[in-house]
């Protein structure tokens, strides 16, 4: 039986660039006139090859998780800004006093900027981090610092001694911004 894709876009403010010529895009409310304009085979499916379809559609299903993202898009890790960064703008945060941080280019306070940073390295780099890598990532002045930071964010400690490392506990804390 010959079969065609098609990608439905759900958000009909998607913009699609550099679309091949050769694979139809619809967008939802677009889906019953595509549907309707498709040559009918003259072959009718049976309930029972339905039902089988839907299955090995079901069963061929791949959860997309593009995490993390530099492994994903092929991206250098040294290549990444460092420190404390603006969550709006990316560029380096300055100190305001003991608690908070501030963005001098957009002007706003960024409250929490290690666990912003904690959850950028979880998002782009890997599904854990050790102290080293945090003190690293974050340009933070000891191993101290890093503890601080990485026992103030959601993260679970595992290992020991030399071998600890910092895991989400929490799928959401490494998802949501
Ligand atoms: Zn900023």
């Amino acid at each position: 039986m010959k079969t065609q894709g098609i990608l439905v876009l759900a958000n009909p403010n998607t913009v699609v660039k550099d679309v091949p010529p050769d694979f139809p895009i619809v967008y939802k409310k677009q889906i019953t006139y595509y549907l309707q304009n498709l040559r009918s085979t003259g072959v009718v499916l049976s309930a029972t090859q339905i039902y089988d379809i839907t299955q090995q559609i079901q069963n061929d299903q791949k959860k997309f998780s593009p995490f993390p993202l530099c492994s994903y898009y092929n991206i250098d890790v040294n290549d990444l800004r460092t420190g404390l960064l603006c969550r709006y703008c990316n560029k380096h945060l300055r100190r305001n006093n003991r608690e908070t941080w501030y963005c001098e280019y957009c002007s706003k306070d960024a409250l929490d900027p290690f666990n912003d940073g904690i959850k950028d390295w979880l998002k782009l780099v890997k599904n854990s981090i050790t102290n080293e890598e945090c003190r690293g990532f974050l340009e933070l002045k000891n191993p101290n610092a890093a503890r601080y930071a990485l026992s103030k964010s959601s993260l679970v400690k595992k290992g020991k001694s030399t071998a600890t490392f910092y895991i989400s506990g929490n799928r959401r804390a490494i998802t949501d911004k």
